[in-house]
């Protein structure tokens, strides 16, 4: 939906929602005119004309309500619009009519009647005038015909009475288009706030991502996987499921680096990333680059057998890759160490303690002759200082 016509449907329901004070002021005019022809010599046919009046607006009343629950479920339509403006159309008409019993009124119904078409017009300006083709369409046959009577009925109080309501109908449509700029103006002010907002909510998720990710490799960042981790390790103390956090660092890689370049260093660590990513994709899992050829990754509800066997398929995923890393002194392709340590129910509270004693893995399997895995599983209530690797 085009802006134009988004502000076009609020106004439309900006007329439905006010349309209940016009609706009310036709029917009490209408009253009132009938009063006002009390000894008049059109008493009957301004009966009849009450009916029709009434009846007009008990046909706006019904296309209100009918648009109004209408509008509740489904976009706006022009045509809807349009035979609303119909209704309105024949309101005005109605009004029209009423203005012809002038003919042979008294000065009495005369002052009445102009005051009463003049009334529902200024009416119209500030309820009919969100819709423009609405307001025309029930002002003009509304004031038309009683402008033509009186100049048609002749002399000069008549005449000076038909230019006077002519003016004062001109000064009514420079109203009613102001009041609906202004409302298209506030609708318009209305539709760039909620657009400013959606792109500020935009960039703003988008510079949230940016802080969390890993600039190289696309996968979370260290921030991003110290924040998980304290979260992580803070419910594992609530409840009983198990947490294992693996620390993965890439065997003899500066030596990688000193021979194919740093270039080629980085496409090797976006690889390894890549695998990380595709295998721990579980909502709950995270992957990340821990800093420099480390990467860590937290799995939740995993315990230490699930661990390792998910360790196992990564380094024979990197082997599968095939990296040629012909100066290693342990392998002829890129390979992997991987510390895991996992716990449940237990004391830690704090990260650095958890990263430690996987650390200590790592340094375990790197002493072993790297490409290899090594784990420790934390019992319950057991203190970090008094774990024996
Ligand atoms: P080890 O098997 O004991 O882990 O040996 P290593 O050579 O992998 O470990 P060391 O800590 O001595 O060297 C790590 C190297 O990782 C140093 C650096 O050249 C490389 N490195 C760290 N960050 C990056 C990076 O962002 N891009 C590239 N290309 N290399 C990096
Ligand atoms: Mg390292
Ligand atoms: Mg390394």
């Amino acid at each position: 939906m085009t802006q134009s016509i988004k502000i076009e449907a609020a106004l439309f329901r900006h007329l439905l929602d006010n349309s209940v004070t016009p609706l009310v002021g036709s029917a009490i005019g209408g009253l009132l005119l009938v009063l006002a022809h009390m000894n008049s010599p059109y008493q009957q046919q301004v009966l009849i004309w009450l009916i029709f009046l009434f009846f007009t607006v008990l046909v706006r009343a019904l296309l209100t309500q009918r648009y109004k629950s209408r509008y509740k479920s489904k976009d706006y339509e022009r045509a809807d619009a349009m035979k609303y403006a119909i209704s309105t159309g024949i309101s005005g008409l109605a009004w029209g009519l009423g203005g012809l019993f002038i003919i042979d009124a008294s000065p009495i119904v005369l002052v009445v009647t102009i005051t009463a078409v003049q009334a529902m017009i200024m009416g119209g300006a500030l309820t009919l005038a969100a819709y423009m083709p609405s307001f025309y369409a029930f002002s003009l046959p509304a004031i038309v015909p009683l402008v033509a009577t009186l100049a048609f009925k002749g002399g000069t109080s008549n005449i000076i009475l038909a230019i006077f309501s002519a003016i004062f109908f001109l000064l009514i449509i420079s109203i009613a288009k102001r009041f609906n700029q202004s409302l298209k103006t506030g609708w318009q002010l209305t539709f760039d706030k909620e657009q400013l907002l959606k792109e500020l909510t935009k960039a703003n998720d988008y510079q949230k991502a940016l802080a969390n990710t890993d600039g190289l490799t696309g996968i979370a960042n260290r921030r991003r996987f110290d924040d998980v981790l304290a979260n992580e390790l803070a419910r594992v103390s609530r409840t009983t499921s198990p947490l294992s956090l693996l620390i993965i660092d890439v065997d003899h890689f500066k030596k990688f680096n000193d021979n194919y370049g740093h270039v080629a260093g980085d496409e090797c660590l976006k690889k390894i990333a890549q695998i990380l990513s595709q295998h721990f994709c579980r909502a709950s899992d995270m992957a990340a680059r821990y800093g420099g050829e480390e990467f860590a990754v937290i799995m939740p509800n995993t315990d230490e057998q699930g661990a390792i066997q998910r360790a196992e398929l990564i380094q024979r995923e990197i082997a599968a890759l095939k990296i040629l890393h012909a100066h290693s002194p342990t392998a002829e392709h890129i390979t992997l160490s991987i510390g895991i340590v996992s716990l449940c129910n237990s004391d830690i509270r704090d990260t650095k303690n958890l990263i430690a004693i996987a650390d200590k893995c790592l340094y375990q399997a790197k002493a072993q002759g790297r490409n290899r895995v090594i784990s420790t599983r934390l019992a319950p209530s057991m203190q970090p200082d008094l774990v024996a690797l």
